[in-house]
């Protein structure tokens, strides 16, 4: 069976301060034991975080690397393995926000999920379609490309380490949440796809919904078949409103 999982995007948010309050917020929250918990802070506070956390039931990610590994002149960027050395288990790659306004095509995000791996860090694939696309009937189109891309440079075997986060470009941080259905159905799409390289691996990866998840959603959508827990926005920096949707998967 596939163990729940739950993730915060912190996104470009907090402070040293902020980031120490909503530690110590959550470590007052009932935690589900059954359930894997990650929280994906600013690059900046990633050793804060990974401190701060001990003897709570997270892990830490970051939300992006480099396409290259190791140490070089490339300024600004951060590799995967300084995060892994910083105590990240995970990273987020593709992210949409990093995909449209960032410009990042598919090939980087591919390339940055191999640098991961190759690092020893999990990754979450992120991928969805825009509003236009949907409205065009594009989705499972996009969607499939999108994971395509990635087994093409990774393999299929690769998706025993990582994690996929299928999020709806119109649902992220506009309030507007894919129904139930509309989200299973595209995480049903996505596992088909998986299962034509390999049905194992298939049955094993966890599929997150991420896109507007609140507490007062995330039941409903984490109780379909195909959606195995979620990436949180938003939500994910109020600590009451995260460990209620923790305990929710
Ligand atoms: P919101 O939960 O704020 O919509 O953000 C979703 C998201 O982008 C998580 O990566």
């Amino acid at each position: 069976m596939r163990r729940p999982m739950v993730a915060g995007n912190w996104k470009m948010n907090g402070t040293r301060a902020s980031v120490a309050e909503l530690i110590e917020a959550l470590r007052q929250q009932e935690l589900p034991a059954k359930v894997e918990m990650v929280v994906f802070p600013s690059c900046v506070h990633v050793s804060q975080v990974v401190s701060g956390l001990e003897g709570l039931p997270f892990s830490a990610g970051a939300q992006d690397c480099a396409e290259q590994s190791g140490f070089g002149a490339l300024t600004g960027e951060t590799s995967a393995t300084q995060l892994s050395d910083a105590g990240c288990e995970w990273v987020l790659v593709g992210h949409s926000e990093r995909r449209s306004l960032l410009g990042e095509s598919d090939e980087v995000v591919s390339r940055k999920f191999a640098a991961a791996l190759s690092c020893g860090l999990k990754p979450i694939l992120c991928l969805g379609e825009s509003l236009e696309e949907r409205q065009a009937g594009q989705t499972l189109e996009v969607v499939g490309r999108q994971l395509a891309h990635v087994i093409a440079e990774v393999g299929i075997a690769a998706f025993e380490q990582a994690v996929v986060a299928y999020e709806p470009v119109w649902a992220i941080g506009s309030g507007l949440t894919a129904t139930p259905e509309q989200a299973q159905e595209v995480h049903a799409a996505l596992r088909k796809q998986l299962a034509r390289e390999d049905q194992r691996v298939a049955d094993g990866v966890r599929l997150l919904y991420g896109g507007s998840v609140k507490a007062d959603n995330a039941a409903e959508l984490f109780g379909m078949a195909d959606i195995d827990g979620g990436l949180i926005g938003g939500a994910s920096l109020k600590a009451n409103e995260f460990g209620a949707i923790c305990r929710a998967a």
